[in-house]
């Protein structure tokens, strides 16, 4: 049964009133969601889904910026040269598999078809099974994001509180860590996945390659 877009709003809403760590009300947390569907709607294109992209990536990073003064934010460890998230099953919006495509073509730069092809024949409970080199990005270079501008928003999504080498899921697989996900980011990261599609990025890319 579909349900239409007020039926998903709530639904997200107890959902992450569910998740949501600090007891928010549910009716402070669906005005949340609620604003942020309006505003990512009112700019969505659909002729011209890499601009869409970029706009929701910047509007991310500015929500964050409001959060780096929270005692949890200072205490992210991620550091410059960890790449271990960049060995995860990705998962990006249509309009970022776009705005991916258009830096391809325009960077010149190689897809790594073949890598690509390895990633798509798995998901994110099997994706451990890669070795180092086939789950590697196909956009990481000597441990940083070549691309980091344009990266996704699951990848902006992903920080962690705990020791950084949890984040190696070859190592430890079921591992789940603790990452600082204040409310407007987890509503935003919810919101877009209404708007359109996503997929694995492996899958996405190839899709648009061929
Ligand atoms: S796009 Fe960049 S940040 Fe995201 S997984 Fe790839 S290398 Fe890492």
């Amino acid at each position: 049964m579909d349900l239409t877009d007020e039926e998903y709003i709530d639904l997200i809403s107890i959902d992450i009133f569910r998740e949501y760590q600090e007891s928010t009300k549910l009716p402070l947390i669906k005005e949340c969601v609620q604003h942020y569907y309006d505003e990512l709607s009112k700019c969505y294109k659909k002729d011209d889904k890499a601009t869409y992209a970029y706009s929701t990536l910047k509007l991310f990073d500015q929500t964050l910026v409001k959060w780096e003064n929270n005692p949890d934010y200072k205490k992210i460890t991620c550091k410059k040269g960890c790449s271990n998230c960049c060995h995860v099953a990705v998962i990006i919006r249509d309009s970022e598999a776009d705005l991916l495509i258009e830096l391809i073509k325009k960077e010149k730069i190689d897809p790594k078809t073949h890598r690509l092809k390895k990633q798509s024949k798995k998901t994110d409970e099997d994706f451990h099974d890669l070795s180092y080199k086939e789950s590697k990005c196909i956009f990481l270079k000597n441990h940083e994001c070549s691309i980091y501008e344009y990266r996704p928003l699951n990848c902006r999504c992903h920080n962690t509180l705990d020791e950084s080498k949890y984040c190696d899921v070859k190592k430890y697989p079921r591992r789940k860590h603790q990452k600082f996900l204040p409310l407007e980011i987890m509503v935003i990261q919810r919101v877009v996945q209404l708007i359109e599609d996503v997929g694995y990025m492996s899958n996405q890319l190839l899709k648009r390659l061929k």
